[in-house]
């Protein structure tokens, strides 16, 4: 029998995963079951990810930047990658702040419900504005001060500090482009071995995917909260995942105007990347997953990608920006406010640079979020109001999250002349030895 190809493994995982937990839920131990002996595994396979990251972005990015061979086509990726980066996340909060003005999900949300939620959330709500109290507090030059560590190991030992690794390895390159040939030449090859033994790596952990996201999909459904107050939030649910489903048209539209990559084409090579996001709700756990697909399906030269995705899964956050955009109008709505043109252009200010702050990992983005309530005067008890339902769309912009960042990559290739034949034409051929 032909081997099932792994993005439908992967996608019958997830779906084996829901069932799994839908039949257990009804009896009563079946939740604790799931939560002690199925939850880990979903655990063991994100770790597996998330280890494979520090080590990846320093291999490739040392490696992609001293075969730039001079620093000024460096700086012009730089530009052209932080530029391409800002323009499509303005274009999803504008996508975002359209989508909710037509449909006033936040009409729809009684005073029974409004009080319901935050008496249900309330708590949760002000634990997310204390994280937010914290940024909030720091100095305005703070974000540059963290970008350089004072200590490599260190910031190599916080999968947080992505940043400041990307920071070592920039510098590190660019040491090596100023010595002589011959002399980098040992490291460079070094590096380039080292890069090939974490993408066997990754290869390895993508063939357990399928268990992974099933025992991630089954813990979710355990864990989320009563149907009703899903139904309450519909309509604004509606609003995410529709302005989301829009932005991933933006791409594939950009993918093709620039690259000439058809829409089959994008969506495959990135394909298995999208489906670990929406498991995984976290773009830094999918990264390795996203340069190996990128690189070897997309047809971007290493050069590009590992300098645009690490960078791109830490700053460039379109879904989520779209998704605080929507979840900040909803919740003045829902206050019954009416917010004036001038709030919503600062809207679209500060959900921009609240996505470039954003970590990249589950629930961050709700965080964040908080700096843009503060900042249009919307109460910050509102967000009590998103809380049952963030998870399911935290998976939902995550996925767009990832595939803009591939995007943007493809488009800054093609503009630097390093947009190749992909190398791995058939979906997992990778996979399969
Ligand atoms: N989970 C998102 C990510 O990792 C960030 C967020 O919106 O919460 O990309």
């Amino acid at each position: 029998m032909k081997k099932l190809a792994l993005h439908w493994q992967i996608l019958l995982g997830m779906a084996l995963g829901v069932v799994f937990a839908l039949i257990l839920s009804n009896f009563g131990w079946g939740p604790n079951f799931i939560e002690d002996w199925i939850k880990p595994f979903g655990t063991i396979f994100i770790n597996a990810l998330k280890l494979i990251a520090v080590p990846l972005i320093l291999a490739s990015l040392i490696k992609g930047v001293s075969d730039l061979k001079d620093i000024s086509s460096l700086s012009q990726m730089g530009l052209r990658t932080i530029v391409t980066y800002i323009i499509t996340t303005v274009i999803a909060v504008s996508i975002g702040l359209g989508v909710v003005n037509l449909v006033k999900p936040g009409s729809t949300i009684t005073e029974d419900t409004r009080s319901e939620l935050v008496e249900a959330y309330g708590g949760e709500a002000e634990m997310k504005r204390q994280d937010a109290q914290r940024q909030k507090d720091a100095g305005p030059l703070q974000a540059l001060e963290d970008l350089v560590p004072d200590n490599i190991i260190g910031a190599a030992g916080n999968n947080r500090n992505m940043l400041q690794v990307i920071f070592f390895a920039i510098f590190f390159g660019i040491g090596l482009i100023l010595i002589p040939e011959k002399t980098a030449q040992p490291v460079k090859d070094f590096f380039d071995g080292f890069n090939e033994v974490i993408l066997k790596m990754i290869d390895l952990i993508m063939l357990t995917a399928p268990y992974g996201v099933f025992a991630l999909l089954a813990a979710l459904v355990v864990e989320a909260p009563s149907a009703d107050l899903f139904a309450a939030l519909g309509m604004y649910a509606l609003c995410v995942v529709g302005g989301l489903a829009l932005m991933i048209g933006v791409y594939i539209l950009l993918v093709w105007i620039f690259t000439r990559h058809t829409p089959k084409s994008f969506l495959n090579g990135i394909g298995p990347a999208q489906l670990l996001a929406f498991s995984t709700s976290s773009s830094a756990a999918t990264l390795p997953v996203t340069m190996e697909r990128v690189e070897e399906h997309l047809g971007v030269k290493r050069e590009v990608t590992s300098f645009v995705l690490p960078i791109g899964a830490t700053i460039n956050m379109d879904g989520t920006s779209l998704y605080q955009a929507v979840a900040a109008v909803f919740i003045a709505q829902a206050f019954g406010m009416d917010l004036s043109f001038g709030t919503q252009l600062g809207i679209i200010a500060t959900a921009t640079l609240a996505s470039i702050g954003s970590a990249a990992v589950p629930g961050a983005g709700m965080v964040m979020l908080v700096i843009v309530l503060a900042q249009a005067g919307i109460p910050e008890a509102g967000l009590a109001l998103i809380f049952a339902i963030d998870r399911p769309l935290d998976m939902c912009r995550t996925t767009v999250n990832v595939t803009g960042d591939a995007a943007v990559s493809m488009m800054v290739a093609k503009s630097q002349g390093k947009l190749g034949v992909p190398m791995v034409k058939d979906w997992d051929d990778n996979y399969k030895k």
